[in-house]
């Protein structure tokens, strides 16, 4: 058997969101990289849909408030390509959280000044790029695809030895403290008004979104998985980030 034939069937698509709407109080937690926005070469290389802030904030009236970003981004990065956002955001994999307005619900300490330096220095001797974060540092090796082994055999030792944890992404990896992750996120937000009582679902491209899909199903709600890579914990998949544009009826 080929190994294409070896893939799990793909995950049927969601209700419709009107459809989930008019059953009872619906939270969405958003990812933003590969499910709102195509991933780029670079983190800073995203090209934003003309809308998609507008679009967001009407959305989150539909559901009551009861929308978030949950991003490996800093929020100040997030809002940095957005704007300012009235909407809960959950940046750095949910290592920090605010809700509208700008209220922290969760803050996170800032990587060790050596481990930040070590990481910039890996990444200027390797030819990687790396992107300092208010919670934690990323090493891009999308332009060095080859090196990706031992890119996460640094990372891992690095993090092995600050009492830290790693994160991998599509094309990189991030050192970050144990305990953020996304699914962190949403229990922490469906313990809040709008989201406590709503059917929480979590819309996702990456591995770091399965720990949301999990939170989500815990919770009684579920995942989407956006695009081809196989999910553990999604119920649903949407293909594309066109799709989940048309699915949030942005
Ligand atoms: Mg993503």
């Amino acid at each position: 058997m080929s190994r294409a034939m070896e893939t799990r069937p793909r995950l049927p698509a969601p209700p419709r969101l009107a459809h989930l709407l008019a059953e009872g109080p619906l939270a969405l937690f958003l990812d933003f990289d590969g499910t709102l926005v195509e991933i780029a070469e670079g983190p800073d290389a995203i090209a934003v849909p003309q809308g998609l802030a507008g679009g967001l904030q009407r959305l989150a009236s539909r559901l009551g408030g009861a929308l978030a970003l949950v991003s490996g981004r800093s929020i100040d990065n997030l809002t940095g390509f957005l704007g300012p956002l009235p909407l809960h955001l959950a940046g750095s994999h949910g290592g920090h959280v605010l809700a509208p307005g700008g209220t922290p619900l969760r803050e996170a300490e800032p990587l060790p000044a050596s481990v930040a330096e070590a990481l910039g220095g890996y990444a200027q001797d390797n030819g990687l790029l790396y992107e300092r974060k208010a919670h934690g540092g990323a090493l891009h090796y999308r332009a060095r695809p080859e090196r990706e082994e031992e890119v996460h055999r640094f990372a891992a030792g690095l993090a092995a030895d600050h009492g830290l944890a790693t994160k991998a992404g599509k094309c990189v990896i991030e050192l970050v403290w144990p305990g953020a992750d996304k699914g962190g996120a949403v229990d922490l937000l469906c313990r809040e008004a709008p989201f406590a009582g709503a059917l929480p679902v979590f819309v996702g491209d990456d591995v770091t979104d399965e720990d949301g899909f999990a939170a989500c199903a815990r919770l009684g709600g579920f995942g989407i998985a956006v695009g081809e890579r196989n999910s553990a914990a999604a119920r649903h998949s949407l293909a594309s980030v066109k799709d989940v544009h048309a699915w949030l009826e942005l």
